[in-house]
Protein backbone atom coordinates (compact mmCIF):
# COMPACT_ATOMS: atom_id res chain seq x y z
CA UNK A 1 0.00 0.00 0.00
CA UNK A 2 1.54 3.50 -0.59
CA UNK A 3 2.33 5.38 2.21
CA UNK A 4 -0.30 8.14 1.51
CA UNK A 5 -3.64 6.57 1.68
CA UNK A 6 -7.20 8.03 1.37
CA UNK A 7 -10.47 5.71 1.90
CA UNK A 8 -11.84 8.05 -0.76
CA UNK A 9 -9.74 9.84 -2.94
CA UNK A 10 -11.70 11.96 -5.03
CA UNK A 11 -9.71 13.19 -8.46
CA UNK A 12 -11.15 17.10 -9.07
CA UNK A 13 -12.43 19.59 -7.03
CA UNK A 14 -15.45 20.92 -9.49
CA UNK A 15 -19.08 21.02 -8.29
CA UNK A 16 -19.03 16.97 -8.21
CA UNK A 17 -16.00 16.46 -6.46
CA UNK A 18 -17.06 18.71 -4.06
CA UNK A 19 -20.50 17.72 -3.42
CA UNK A 20 -19.40 13.92 -3.12
CA UNK A 21 -17.21 14.95 -0.50
CA UNK A 22 -19.86 16.56 1.38
CA UNK A 23 -22.36 14.06 0.72
CA UNK A 24 -19.93 11.47 2.28
CA UNK A 25 -19.77 13.20 5.27
CA UNK A 26 -24.07 13.70 5.09
CA UNK A 27 -24.03 10.24 5.17
CA UNK A 28 -22.01 10.03 7.91
CA UNK A 29 -18.97 8.17 6.11
CA UNK A 30 -16.03 8.36 8.72
CA UNK A 31 -12.82 7.29 6.84
CA UNK A 32 -10.46 9.32 5.28
CA UNK A 33 -11.67 12.02 2.54
CA UNK A 34 -9.49 13.94 0.55
CA UNK A 35 -9.99 15.99 -2.78
CA UNK A 36 -7.69 15.70 -5.31
CA UNK A 37 -7.56 18.55 -8.17
CA UNK A 38 -5.76 20.17 -10.57
CA UNK A 39 -6.68 24.03 -10.04
CA UNK A 40 -4.89 25.65 -6.94
CA UNK A 41 -8.24 26.88 -5.36
CA UNK A 42 -10.74 25.57 -3.54
CA UNK A 43 -13.89 24.06 -5.18
CA UNK A 44 -16.28 27.14 -6.41
CA UNK A 45 -18.97 27.41 -8.85
CA UNK A 46 -18.58 27.30 -12.01
CA UNK A 47 -21.62 29.25 -13.93
CA UNK A 48 -20.37 32.72 -12.69
CA UNK A 49 -17.28 32.29 -14.78
CA UNK A 50 -19.27 33.41 -17.94
CA UNK A 51 -21.55 35.75 -15.41
CA UNK A 52 -21.11 37.47 -12.68
CA UNK A 53 -17.19 36.76 -12.38
CA UNK A 54 -16.58 37.64 -15.77
CA UNK A 55 -18.78 40.85 -15.80
CA UNK A 56 -16.93 41.73 -12.68
CA UNK A 57 -19.83 42.26 -10.40
CA UNK A 58 -19.05 39.20 -8.02
CA UNK A 59 -15.31 38.60 -6.46
CA UNK A 60 -13.73 34.92 -6.53
CA UNK A 61 -14.66 34.43 -2.61
CA UNK A 62 -18.57 34.74 -3.05
CA UNK A 63 -18.17 31.92 -5.40
CA UNK A 64 -16.62 29.23 -3.00
CA UNK A 65 -18.71 26.28 -3.10
CA UNK A 66 -17.53 26.22 0.87
CA UNK A 67 -16.20 28.81 2.95
CA UNK A 68 -11.85 27.97 2.94
CA UNK A 69 -12.58 26.51 6.18
CA UNK A 70 -15.25 24.00 6.12
CA UNK A 71 -13.20 21.23 4.60
CA UNK A 72 -10.36 20.96 7.23
CA UNK A 73 -13.80 21.03 9.68
CA UNK A 74 -15.40 18.04 8.31
CA UNK A 75 -12.09 16.60 7.81
CA UNK A 76 -11.97 16.69 3.99
CA UNK A 77 -7.85 17.22 2.72
CA UNK A 78 -7.41 19.30 0.01
CA UNK A 79 -4.68 18.47 -2.44
CA UNK A 80 -4.90 21.20 -4.82
CA UNK A 81 -3.01 21.97 -7.78
CA UNK A 82 -2.29 18.20 -8.59
CA UNK A 83 -3.11 16.24 -11.76
CA UNK A 84 -3.13 13.04 -11.71
CA UNK A 85 -1.70 11.23 -14.47
CA UNK A 86 -2.16 7.80 -14.13
CA UNK A 87 -5.25 5.54 -12.18
CA UNK A 88 -3.73 1.48 -11.39
CA UNK A 89 -6.59 0.07 -10.22
CA UNK A 90 -5.20 -3.61 -9.73
CA UNK A 91 -2.97 -1.40 -6.64
CA UNK A 92 -5.51 1.04 -6.28
CA UNK A 93 -2.98 4.32 -6.60
CA UNK A 94 -3.04 6.99 -8.54
CA UNK A 95 0.02 9.09 -9.72
CA UNK A 96 0.39 13.03 -10.35
CA UNK A 97 2.22 14.97 -12.30
CA UNK A 98 4.51 15.97 -9.80
CA UNK A 99 5.46 12.40 -8.81
CA UNK A 100 2.97 11.41 -5.90
CA UNK A 101 1.39 8.13 -5.52
CA UNK A 102 -1.43 8.08 -3.81
CA UNK A 103 -3.53 4.96 -2.55
CA UNK A 104 -6.91 4.69 -2.35
CA UNK A 105 -9.69 2.72 -0.71
CA UNK A 106 -12.43 4.16 -3.39
CA UNK A 107 -12.07 6.08 -6.08
CA UNK A 108 -14.33 8.96 -7.27
CA UNK A 109 -13.12 10.35 -10.54
CA UNK A 110 -14.85 14.11 -11.07
CA UNK A 111 -12.50 15.62 -13.44
CA UNK A 112 -14.68 17.39 -15.47
CA UNK A 113 -13.63 18.02 -19.13
CA UNK A 114 -11.44 20.46 -21.27
CA UNK A 115 -12.48 23.37 -23.68
CA UNK A 116 -12.49 21.75 -27.17
CA UNK A 117 -9.66 23.94 -29.20
CA UNK A 118 -10.15 24.91 -32.35
CA UNK A 119 -7.74 23.17 -34.95
CA UNK A 120 -7.23 25.83 -37.68
CA UNK A 121 -4.40 27.68 -38.60
CA UNK A 122 -3.48 30.77 -35.75
CA UNK A 123 -5.38 28.77 -33.15
CA UNK A 124 -2.51 29.16 -30.26
CA UNK A 125 -1.99 32.75 -31.11
CA UNK A 126 -2.36 35.11 -28.14
CA UNK A 127 -5.75 36.77 -27.25
CA UNK A 128 -7.67 33.58 -27.98
CA UNK A 129 -9.63 32.44 -24.34
CA UNK A 130 -11.54 30.01 -23.47
CA UNK A 131 -14.00 30.33 -20.35
CA UNK A 132 -13.43 27.18 -18.25
CA UNK A 133 -11.40 28.07 -15.01
CA UNK A 134 -11.43 31.06 -12.75
CA UNK A 135 -7.61 31.06 -14.48
CA UNK A 136 -8.96 31.20 -18.02
CA UNK A 137 -11.16 34.40 -16.99
CA UNK A 138 -8.41 35.88 -14.95
CA UNK A 139 -6.61 36.08 -18.22
CA UNK A 140 -8.93 37.10 -20.29
CA UNK A 141 -9.69 40.08 -17.61
CA UNK A 142 -6.31 40.84 -17.68
CA UNK A 143 -5.96 41.83 -21.83
CA UNK A 144 -9.57 43.30 -21.17
CA UNK A 145 -8.28 47.45 -20.89
CA UNK A 146 -6.42 46.40 -24.18
CA UNK A 147 -8.77 45.39 -26.27
CA UNK A 148 -11.85 46.93 -28.58
CA UNK A 149 -13.06 44.17 -30.41
CA UNK A 150 -14.17 40.76 -29.20
CA UNK A 151 -15.15 37.99 -31.47
CA UNK A 152 -16.64 35.42 -29.88
CA UNK A 153 -16.93 31.83 -31.51
CA UNK A 154 -20.10 29.50 -30.99
CA UNK A 155 -23.78 30.53 -30.07
CA UNK A 156 -23.90 27.56 -27.31
CA UNK A 157 -24.85 29.09 -23.27
CA UNK A 158 -21.09 29.94 -22.96
CA UNK A 159 -20.63 31.99 -25.79
CA UNK A 160 -23.99 33.95 -25.20
CA UNK A 161 -23.33 34.56 -21.55
CA UNK A 162 -20.00 36.13 -21.97
CA UNK A 163 -21.48 38.06 -24.99
CA UNK A 164 -24.27 39.03 -22.76
CA UNK A 165 -21.25 40.09 -19.86
CA UNK A 166 -18.97 41.96 -21.83
CA UNK A 167 -21.64 43.71 -24.08
CA UNK A 168 -22.31 46.19 -21.08
CA UNK A 169 -18.43 47.88 -21.49
CA UNK A 170 -19.12 49.58 -24.86
CA UNK A 171 -16.90 47.65 -26.17
CA UNK A 172 -17.57 45.97 -29.71
CA UNK A 173 -18.60 42.11 -29.66
CA UNK A 174 -19.16 39.91 -32.44
CA UNK A 175 -20.90 36.56 -32.02
CA UNK A 176 -19.97 33.53 -34.95
CA UNK A 177 -22.48 30.84 -34.87
CA UNK A 178 -21.53 27.89 -37.42
CA UNK A 179 -25.44 26.54 -37.83
CA UNK A 180 -28.38 28.96 -38.72
CA UNK A 181 -29.49 29.55 -34.93
CA UNK A 182 -27.75 29.98 -31.73
CA UNK A 183 -28.76 27.28 -29.31
CA UNK A 184 -29.12 24.95 -32.05
CA UNK A 185 -28.18 21.97 -29.95
CA UNK A 186 -30.01 22.67 -26.64
CA UNK A 187 -33.37 24.19 -27.71
CA UNK A 188 -35.86 24.72 -29.99
CA UNK A 189 -36.24 27.77 -32.66
CA UNK A 190 -38.41 29.85 -30.93
CA UNK A 191 -36.49 30.56 -28.00
CA UNK A 192 -32.99 30.80 -30.16
CA UNK A 193 -34.85 33.66 -31.89
CA UNK A 194 -35.77 35.81 -29.00
CA UNK A 195 -32.41 35.17 -27.10
CA UNK A 196 -31.13 36.43 -30.73
CA UNK A 197 -33.17 39.61 -30.79
CA UNK A 198 -32.10 40.09 -27.24
CA UNK A 199 -28.64 40.27 -28.01
CA UNK A 200 -29.04 41.92 -31.38
CA UNK A 201 -31.24 44.48 -28.94
CA UNK A 202 -28.04 45.10 -26.67
CA UNK A 203 -25.70 45.67 -29.56
CA UNK A 204 -24.22 42.42 -29.96
CA UNK A 205 -23.52 41.84 -33.82
CA UNK A 206 -24.49 37.88 -34.49
CA UNK A 207 -23.24 36.37 -37.37
CA UNK A 208 -25.33 32.71 -37.77
CA UNK A 209 -24.92 30.38 -40.46
CA UNK A 210 -20.89 31.44 -40.61
CA UNK A 211 -17.91 29.17 -40.40
CA UNK A 212 -14.41 30.21 -38.92
CA UNK A 213 -11.80 29.77 -41.43
CA UNK A 214 -8.37 30.45 -39.54
CA UNK A 215 -7.25 33.04 -36.79
CA UNK A 216 -4.75 36.03 -38.17
CA UNK A 217 -2.22 37.84 -36.54
CA UNK A 218 1.50 37.67 -35.84
CA UNK A 219 1.88 36.60 -32.45
CA UNK A 220 -1.24 38.38 -31.15
CA UNK A 221 -4.37 37.96 -32.96
CA UNK A 222 -5.87 40.89 -35.44
CA UNK A 223 -8.64 39.17 -37.37
CA UNK A 224 -11.36 35.95 -37.78
CA UNK A 225 -11.18 35.06 -41.22
CA UNK A 226 -14.20 33.38 -42.10
CA UNK A 227 -15.31 30.81 -44.69
CA UNK A 228 -16.41 33.65 -47.06
CA UNK A 229 -13.37 34.93 -46.89
CA UNK A 230 -14.06 38.28 -45.28
CA UNK A 231 -12.10 39.25 -42.19
CA UNK A 232 -13.71 40.07 -38.83
CA UNK A 233 -11.10 42.47 -36.83
CA UNK A 234 -10.36 41.33 -33.30
CA UNK A 235 -8.31 42.02 -30.86
CA UNK A 236 -9.61 39.59 -28.60
CA UNK A 237 -11.25 36.10 -29.82
CA UNK A 238 -13.32 33.88 -27.21
CA UNK A 239 -13.89 30.77 -28.33
CA UNK A 240 -16.99 28.48 -26.83
CA UNK A 241 -17.31 25.30 -28.82
CA UNK A 242 -18.22 22.68 -26.08
CA UNK A 243 -15.59 20.26 -23.76
CA UNK A 244 -13.63 17.22 -24.10
CA UNK A 245 -14.18 15.18 -21.18
CA UNK A 246 -10.99 14.55 -18.76
CA UNK A 247 -10.94 10.75 -18.61
CA UNK A 248 -7.55 9.75 -20.40
CA UNK A 249 -5.64 8.41 -17.04
CA UNK A 250 -9.77 6.04 -16.66
CA UNK A 251 -9.40 4.92 -20.17
CA UNK A 252 -5.62 3.88 -20.34
CA UNK A 253 -6.28 2.15 -17.07
CA UNK A 254 -8.71 0.11 -18.81
CA UNK A 255 -12.14 2.00 -18.09
CA UNK A 256 -15.00 1.26 -20.91
CA UNK A 257 -15.30 5.03 -22.29
CA UNK A 258 -17.43 6.80 -25.22
CA UNK A 259 -18.21 10.13 -25.20
CA UNK A 260 -16.98 10.02 -21.24
CA UNK A 261 -16.43 7.31 -19.47
CA UNK A 262 -19.45 4.84 -18.76
CA UNK A 263 -21.18 4.67 -15.59
CA UNK A 264 -24.41 2.44 -14.50
CA UNK A 265 -26.95 3.79 -12.55
CA UNK A 266 -24.50 3.80 -9.34
CA UNK A 267 -22.27 5.63 -11.25
CA UNK A 268 -19.91 2.98 -11.39
CA UNK A 269 -17.50 3.00 -13.95
CA UNK A 270 -16.17 -0.72 -15.40
CA UNK A 271 -13.11 -0.61 -12.93
CA UNK A 272 -13.85 -1.93 -9.37
CA UNK A 273 -13.88 0.63 -6.39
CA UNK A 274 -14.00 3.76 -9.19
CA UNK A 275 -16.65 5.65 -9.77
CA UNK A 276 -17.44 8.61 -12.29
CA UNK A 277 -19.48 11.56 -11.96
CA UNK A 278 -20.54 15.10 -13.83
CA UNK A 279 -19.19 16.36 -16.81
CA UNK A 280 -16.94 13.09 -17.28
CA UNK A 281 -19.44 10.18 -16.90
CA UNK A 282 -21.40 9.27 -19.41
CA UNK A 283 -24.54 7.67 -18.51
CA UNK A 284 -28.05 5.96 -19.78
CA UNK A 285 -30.30 8.61 -18.69
CA UNK A 286 -34.49 8.10 -18.02
CA UNK A 287 -35.16 11.28 -19.58
CA UNK A 288 -33.23 10.76 -22.69
CA UNK A 289 -35.03 7.48 -23.60
CA UNK A 290 -32.27 5.98 -21.85
CA UNK A 291 -29.20 6.86 -24.18
CA UNK A 292 -26.02 7.11 -23.40
CA UNK A 293 -25.77 10.84 -22.92
CA UNK A 294 -23.42 13.10 -20.84
CA UNK A 295 -24.82 16.05 -18.93
CA UNK A 296 -23.14 19.26 -18.47
CA UNK A 297 -25.02 20.82 -15.64
CA UNK A 298 -25.00 21.57 -11.63
CA UNK A 299 -27.78 19.57 -11.51
CA UNK A 300 -25.90 16.10 -12.77
CA UNK A 301 -22.56 16.90 -11.19
CA UNK A 302 -24.06 17.37 -7.63
CA UNK A 303 -26.81 14.76 -8.33
CA UNK A 304 -24.47 11.71 -9.15
CA UNK A 305 -22.01 12.97 -6.50
CA UNK A 306 -24.50 12.07 -3.99
CA UNK A 307 -25.46 8.72 -6.13
CA UNK A 308 -21.82 7.98 -5.83
CA UNK A 309 -21.40 8.36 -1.93
CA UNK A 310 -24.49 6.83 -1.13
CA UNK A 311 -23.06 3.36 -3.20
CA UNK A 312 -19.87 3.86 -1.10
CA UNK A 313 -21.40 4.14 2.09
CA UNK A 314 -23.70 0.96 1.09
CA UNK A 315 -27.20 3.06 1.09
CA UNK A 316 -27.29 2.62 -3.05
CA UNK A 317 -30.15 4.59 -5.09
CA UNK A 318 -30.43 4.63 -8.57
CA UNK A 319 -29.85 7.69 -10.42
CA UNK A 320 -32.76 8.75 -12.07
CA UNK A 321 -33.01 12.41 -11.14
CA UNK A 322 -35.00 14.84 -13.53
CA UNK A 323 -32.15 17.42 -15.36
CA UNK A 324 -32.76 20.87 -14.84
CA UNK A 325 -30.25 23.75 -15.94
CA UNK A 326 -30.21 27.27 -16.00
CA UNK A 327 -28.41 30.34 -17.76
CA UNK A 328 -28.65 34.28 -16.85
CA UNK A 329 -28.14 36.53 -20.39
CA UNK A 330 -28.84 40.32 -19.35
CA UNK A 331 -31.93 40.47 -16.95
CA UNK A 332 -33.28 37.30 -18.52
CA UNK A 333 -33.56 34.41 -16.50
CA UNK A 334 -33.72 31.22 -18.71
CA UNK A 335 -34.95 27.72 -16.68
CA UNK A 336 -34.96 24.43 -18.35
CA UNK A 337 -36.61 21.12 -17.02
CA UNK A 338 -36.16 18.03 -18.76
CA UNK A 339 -34.06 17.27 -22.01
CA UNK A 340 -35.49 18.67 -25.31
CA UNK A 341 -33.01 16.54 -27.51
CA UNK A 342 -35.09 14.74 -29.87
CA UNK A 343 -38.52 16.53 -29.81
CA UNK A 344 -40.82 16.53 -32.49
CA UNK A 345 -43.11 19.54 -31.19
CA UNK A 346 -42.66 22.78 -29.28
CA UNK A 347 -45.13 25.04 -28.00
CA UNK A 348 -45.37 28.49 -27.70
CA UNK A 349 -46.90 29.34 -23.69
CA UNK A 350 -46.79 33.17 -23.85
CA UNK A 351 -45.76 36.45 -25.37
CA UNK A 352 -41.63 36.57 -26.28
CA UNK A 353 -42.67 40.57 -26.88
CA UNK A 354 -43.01 40.76 -22.95
CA UNK A 355 -40.16 38.73 -22.09
CA UNK A 356 -41.78 36.13 -20.11
CA UNK A 357 -42.90 32.84 -21.75
CA UNK A 358 -41.82 29.05 -21.98
CA UNK A 359 -41.71 26.32 -24.69
CA UNK A 360 -42.54 22.97 -23.79
CA UNK A 361 -41.32 20.46 -25.74
CA UNK A 362 -43.30 17.05 -26.70
CA UNK A 363 -42.05 13.79 -28.32
CA UNK A 364 -44.95 11.59 -29.40
CA UNK A 365 -47.55 13.76 -27.74
CA UNK A 366 -45.37 13.54 -24.02
CA UNK A 367 -44.13 16.83 -22.44
CA UNK A 368 -40.36 16.19 -22.37
CA UNK A 369 -38.91 19.40 -21.44
CA UNK A 370 -39.43 23.37 -20.77
CA UNK A 371 -37.59 26.37 -21.19
CA UNK A 372 -38.49 29.20 -19.12
CA UNK A 373 -38.07 32.38 -19.97
CA UNK A 374 -38.89 35.12 -16.88
CA UNK A 375 -41.41 32.66 -16.37
CA UNK A 376 -40.71 30.90 -12.70
CA UNK A 377 -44.02 28.96 -12.09
CA UNK A 378 -43.60 27.34 -15.75
CA UNK A 379 -40.70 26.09 -14.63
CA UNK A 380 -41.56 24.98 -10.82
CA UNK A 381 -44.94 23.57 -12.25
CA UNK A 382 -43.57 22.01 -15.69
CA UNK A 383 -41.38 19.67 -13.34
CA UNK A 384 -44.49 16.92 -12.76
CA UNK A 385 -45.06 17.28 -16.13
CA UNK A 386 -41.93 16.29 -17.42
CA UNK A 387 -41.86 13.48 -14.89
CA UNK A 388 -44.88 11.93 -15.86
CA UNK A 389 -43.98 12.60 -19.12
CA UNK A 390 -47.95 13.52 -19.05
CA UNK A 391 -49.78 14.26 -22.92
CA UNK A 392 -51.72 17.12 -22.73
CA UNK A 393 -53.01 19.03 -25.43
CA UNK A 394 -51.13 21.90 -27.14
CA UNK A 395 -54.06 23.76 -26.71
CA UNK A 396 -53.93 23.45 -23.67
CA UNK A 397 -49.96 23.75 -23.21
CA UNK A 398 -50.25 27.05 -24.56
CA UNK A 399 -53.32 28.34 -22.49
CA UNK A 400 -51.39 30.72 -19.77
CA UNK A 401 -54.70 31.38 -18.58
CA UNK A 402 -54.37 27.75 -17.27
CA UNK A 403 -51.29 27.38 -14.72
CA UNK A 404 -49.81 24.22 -15.80
CA UNK A 405 -50.21 22.12 -11.88
CA UNK A 406 -54.08 22.07 -12.89
CA UNK A 407 -53.02 20.24 -16.38
CA UNK A 408 -51.31 17.00 -14.92
CA UNK A 409 -54.78 17.16 -12.68
CA UNK A 410 -57.31 17.49 -16.15
P1 LIG B 1 -15.73 20.69 -13.17
O1 LIG B 1 -16.52 21.68 -12.42
O2 LIG B 1 -15.17 21.10 -14.49
O3 LIG B 1 -14.52 20.22 -12.23
C1 LIG B 1 -13.54 19.32 -12.66
C2 LIG B 1 -12.25 19.63 -11.95
O4 LIG B 1 -11.36 18.54 -12.14
C3 LIG B 1 -11.53 20.85 -12.49
O5 LIG B 1 -11.14 21.69 -11.45
C4 LIG B 1 -10.31 20.26 -13.20
O6 LIG B 1 -9.19 21.12 -13.15
C5 LIG B 1 -10.07 19.02 -12.38
N1 LIG B 1 -9.30 17.98 -13.10
C6 LIG B 1 -9.43 17.59 -14.39
N2 LIG B 1 -8.58 16.59 -14.68
C7 LIG B 1 -7.88 16.35 -13.54
C8 LIG B 1 -6.85 15.44 -13.20
N3 LIG B 1 -6.39 14.54 -14.08
N4 LIG B 1 -6.33 15.48 -11.95
C9 LIG B 1 -6.81 16.35 -11.04
N5 LIG B 1 -7.80 17.24 -11.31
C10 LIG B 1 -8.33 17.23 -12.53
N6 LIG B 1 -24.27 24.57 -15.41
C11 LIG B 1 -25.52 24.92 -15.01
O7 LIG B 1 -26.27 24.05 -14.56
N7 LIG B 1 -25.95 26.22 -15.12
C12 LIG B 1 -25.15 27.21 -15.60
O8 LIG B 1 -25.56 28.37 -15.68
C13 LIG B 1 -23.82 26.86 -16.01
N8 LIG B 1 -22.97 27.81 -16.46
C14 LIG B 1 -21.68 27.47 -16.77
C15 LIG B 1 -20.79 28.46 -17.15
C16 LIG B 1 -19.48 28.13 -17.44
C17 LIG B 1 -18.50 29.21 -17.84
C18 LIG B 1 -19.04 26.78 -17.38
C19 LIG B 1 -17.61 26.41 -17.72
C20 LIG B 1 -19.92 25.79 -17.01
C21 LIG B 1 -21.25 26.11 -16.69
N9 LIG B 1 -22.16 25.16 -16.29
C22 LIG B 1 -23.42 25.51 -15.90
C23 LIG B 1 -21.77 23.73 -16.26
C24 LIG B 1 -21.31 23.34 -14.87
O9 LIG B 1 -20.44 24.30 -14.34
C25 LIG B 1 -20.63 21.99 -15.00
O10 LIG B 1 -21.58 21.07 -15.43
C26 LIG B 1 -20.04 21.56 -13.67
O11 LIG B 1 -19.00 22.42 -13.29
C27 LIG B 1 -19.54 20.13 -13.77
O12 LIG B 1 -18.90 19.78 -12.58
P2 LIG B 1 -17.72 18.71 -12.58
O13 LIG B 1 -17.27 18.64 -11.16
O14 LIG B 1 -18.14 17.51 -13.31
O15 LIG B 1 -16.55 19.38 -13.46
Amino acid sequence: MSAEHYDVLIVGGGHAGAQAAVALRQEKFTGSVAILGAEPHPPYERPPLSKEYLAGVKSFERILIRPETFWAERGVSLLLGETVVTVDPVAKSVLTEAGRTIGYGELIWATGGEPRRLTCAGHDLAGIHTVRTRADVDRLLGEWDAVERIVVIGGGYIGLEASAALSKFGKSVTLVEAQDRVLARVAGEPLSRFYEAEHRAHGVTLMLGVGVSCLEGVDRVTGVRLDSGALLPADMVIVGIGIVPAVEPLVQAGAEAGNGVIVDARCRTSLPHIHAIGDCAAHSNHYADGAVIRLESVQNANDQAVTAARDIVGRSVDYDAVPWFWSNQYDLKLQTIGLSAGFDAAVLRGDPAVRSFSVVYLRQGRVIAIDAVNAVKDYVQGRALVQAGAVIPPELLADTARPLKELLLS
